[in-house]
């Protein structure tokens, strides 16, 4: 992402008379010196109005946003605005637009996300934000009550800045977290389910849970408590899937329905916590074989996290590699010759036959070529 495209795209909207500044996660981070994704910039220009002077995406018009298409880049373009009440906890009823680069200020949700950096560099911060970046406190602008009020994700924010940057949550706005808690049951699960990920991938999620636990977050997300207040324990901390499914594992394998997540998770997260259940130390060969590699690795690390197993990738990878059949097609007998070994007509009776052959192979009580299976064919008669 490119500052200099951004100073040129200030300084064209000056240049037609307009206000406009760098705002949000790209003067924080630039203030601390470290990497930014995306570049928000804030503007008394009306969505229009930036229509008419740029290639434009009109991203989020409701709220006064257009994505702007610029030297090969692009940039959230937002009008000064005012957020009227809320009476849902997450959307303002209506957005206000403002001439005063202070109200646009006031809106957003902490103090480090509101300094505002022009196209000489010049800071203007108008909520202390220098002084928190520099105590490393996450403070809301304005009351914390009022700010979580009008949008309950702000507290899950406020945890997900805290994973990213390892900044301490100032100790009113944390308080207000604990009493403002369950209004993340009104939020859409979407919202929190993308807030949560962000906060796994934080790296300093250890905190993040530390904060979650004490502000009792971690009672309000379904079916995660044990899971955080158990990975808030460990010194290595679990990436997502692992998480996920650590803590529906010790949810006794109960996936809430409120997740939406995709169904190859849910899948995921549902049959790796039902095998971690079943298994200790060792992933059986019948077990590798009906769960695959992918859930019997996950399991195992869920096993691992919760000390009962050791971290075993290449043991079960090497485990996998040496089965002696992977599915039904690697059985060394096709379905014909056994129909004309049995001289029997197809039906239920040889996709169990089959199964029951497999499971046997597994456990080693016959092998896989098709003499023993024969031989096998006939004890069965
Ligand atoms: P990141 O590094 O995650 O991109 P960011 O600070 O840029 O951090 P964004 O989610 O990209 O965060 O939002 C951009 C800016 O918009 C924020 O810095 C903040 O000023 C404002 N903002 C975003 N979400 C909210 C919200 N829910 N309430 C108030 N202000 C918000
Ligand atoms: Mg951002």
């Amino acid at each position: 992402m490119s500052l200099n495209a951004a100073k040129k795209l200030i300084k064209d909207l000056k240049r037609k008379g307009h206000q406009a500044y760098m705002v949000g996660g790209v003067v924080r981070d630039f203030l601390m010196k470290s990497k930014f994704s995306d570049i928000d910039i804030t503007t008394s220009a009306k969505p229009y109005e930036v229509m008419k002077l740029f290639k434009t995406v009109p991203t989020g018009l409701k709220y006064g946003t257009v994505t702007v298409l610029y030297d090969n880049a692009q940039f959230e373009v937002t009008t000064f605005r005012q957020d009227g009440p809320t009476s849902d906890f997450r959307h303002p009823d209506s957005v206000i637009y403002s001439d005063n680069v202070n109200d646009d200020v006031q809106r957003r949700d902490f103090t480090i996300n509101g300094i505002l950096m022009d196209d000489y560099q010049n800071i203007y911060d108008y909520v202390g934000g220098q002084q928190d970046i520099i105590n490393k406190i996450i403070r809301t602008i304005g009351d914390p009550d009022q700010r979580f009020n009008e949008d309950a994700l702000r507290m899950l924010r406020a945890i997900y800045f805290q994973s990213k940057l390892g900044f301490i949550i100032e100790e009113e706005t944390k308080r207000s977290i604990r009493r403002n808690r369950h209004l993340i049951q009104e939020l859409p699960m979407e919202r929190v389910h993308t807030e949560m990920i962000k906060i796994l991938k934080g790296e300093h999620l250890k905190t993040a849970l530390e904060s979650m636990i004490e502000t009792g977050l971690d009672e309000v997300l379904p079916g995660l408590e044990k899971g955080i207040k158990y990975a808030a324990t460990l010194d290595l901390m679990p990436y997502v899937d692992p998480f996920f499914a650590l803590a529906f594992t010790l949810n006794n394998g109960i996936v809430p329905a409120e997740w939406p997540f995709s169904n190859i998770h849910r899948n995921k997260y549902q049959k790796a916590a039902e095998l971690a259940l079943k298994t200790k130390e060792f992933i059986d060969d019948v077990n590798l074989y009906h769960y695959g590699l992918e859930i019997s690795i996950l399991a195992n690390k869920v096993n691992a996290f919760r000390g009962i197993a050791k971290h075993a990738e290449k043991k079960i990878i090497a485990a996998y590699e040496a089965l002696p059949v992977k599915s039904e097609l690697d059985l060394a007998l096709t379905s014909q010759e056994i129909l004309d070994f049995k001289n029997k007509k197809p039906g239920a009776w040889l996709g169990i036959l089959k199964k029951q052959m497999i499971e046997d192979i597994l456990l080693k009580k016959v092998s896989n070529d098709k003499n023993s299976l024969y031989k096998y064919l006939e004890s069965k008669a």
